[in-house]
């Protein structure tokens, strides 16, 4: 007896990192000394701080119980003066904040709330893969937005093609960006805004990288916009600020009906996040942001290691202003396919083929600044090896 996966699956191609660390660890297997720089996973632990509460909270036989849906509502008050502090928006905790189980789950989920069959939703490319798949398994329609180099890799939203605008009910953005490294100002989210009110739009921002920035810039949120509320919701994230990617915490904010819509999704599907880590989440916001500066600087420095090191072999990368990524453009002649392998077969070092993330990826790789700087001196001396 066979079992066919249901056509939403047949749809989908396999997730990217799962297919990378297959021919990862092949290589591996071989006895290669691996310098991985693949998926975007903090090499470091999570705060001290942070793991004590979470001893402390799930010793309490409280949190042993099921979660409340929408999420404590310590933890949605927190996020909500979070956002305060941080961005200047005001939010009412009860009815514009949710918990997620990270922020993939509630992206994930979001489609399922909004989208019907032949709905569009406007997905960036290239792109974190979530959203594409997302809205496949709604039975929407994708349609990329292409992120080029001469527009600063944000969408031209004057070049989507007109059918596929009168069809789409979403557009989804994503700055600073994955995993093109790219960072939008207030004027492209007052444009967004703008255009999303014209044409009926619900906005989607993903926000997981807005504390991971340098050299002083202050990545804004898109909900800093007047009517950005109207319109839309943001998504944000504790995995990559507190090294967090394990413990599955995150939130959405914004819009009071498209939260609960994705509340109410969620309440058929999942019980909410373990009541211990969102209170270990509250501790991650409140105490001390010492933890998050100590971060963007380690990352500044391996950033400044490895973008110097390409830059040296003739690669034209620029350095992030935010992320934890570097795009970096193929040598001339190389697909990203061509790129990777052979940085896989002949460095041993992991990237991301551009392609993986969208058609508009060809031509670059991603690399993760996700080991030490002398790994990565050590990944650029591989690379001067190949004599590109
Ligand atoms: C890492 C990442 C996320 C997801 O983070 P969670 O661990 O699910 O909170 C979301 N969006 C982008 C662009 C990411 O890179």
């Amino acid at each position: 007896m066979t079992h066919e996966r249901a056509q939403r699956l047949q749809l989908l191609p396999p997730y990217l990192f799962k297919e990378i660390d297959r021919l990862r660890d092949q290589v591996r297997q071989r006895g290669v000394d691996i310098i991985d720089l693949g998926v975007g996973d903090p090499d470091q632990p999570t705060p001290a701080h942070v793991i004590e509460a979470l001893c402390r909270s799930a010793q309490d036989p409280a949190t042993h119980k099921y979660p409340a849906y929408s999420g404590l509502s310590r933890f949605r008050e927190v996020a909500a003066d979070w956002y305060g502090r941080r961005f200047g928006v005001k939010l009412d905790a009860a009815k514009e904040v949710i918990t997620l189980i990270g922020s993939k789950e509630g992206l994930a989920h979001f489609p399922l709330a909004f989208i019907d069959p032949g709905d569009v939703v406007l997905c960036p490319s290239p792109a974190y893969p979530v959203y594409h798949s997302s809205t496949l398994m709604a039975g929407g329609r994708p349609v990329p937005m292409p992120l080029l180099k001469q527009n600063g890799f944000l969408p031209d939203l004057e070049a989507i093609p007109k059918e596929a605008l009168s069809r789409a009910k979403v557009i989804i953005i994503n700055y600073p960006n994955n995993p093109t490294a790219a960072v939008a100002d207030l004027a492209f989210y007052r444009t967004v805004v703008d255009f999303a009110h014209r044409h009926k739009l619900i906005v989607v921002s993903d926000a997981a990288y807005t504390e991971m920035a340098y050299d002083g810039f202050k990545p804004p949120s898109f909900l800093e916009v007047p009517g950005a509320k109207e319109v839309g919701i943001e998504f944000h994230s504790l995995s990559k600020t507190y090294n967090m990617t394990g413990w599955r915490l995150g939130f959405a904010v914004g819009n009071a009906e498209l939260v609960a819509g994705l509340g109410q999704v969620k309440s058929q599907i999942d019980s909410g996040a373990f009541d211990a880590v969102q209170l270990a989440g509250i501790a991650a916001l409140t105490f001390d942001q010492k933890c998050v500066a100590d971060m963007t600087a380690l990352y500044r420095e391996r950033r400044d290691v490895l973008v110097q090191g390409l830059k040296g072999l003739g690669l034209a990368v620029d350095a992030p202003k935010a992320t934890f990524y570097v795009w970096c453009p193929c040598p001339t002649g190389l697909t990203s396919a061509e790129f990777t392998t052979r940085l896989l077969n002949e460095c041993g070092i992991v990237s991301t083929p551009g392609n993986g993330f969208g058609a508009a990826g060809e031509g670059y790789v991603r690399f993760a600044l996700t080991v030490d700087k002398g790994r990565l001196a050590e990944a650029v001396g591989r690379l001067a090896q190949l004599g590109l």
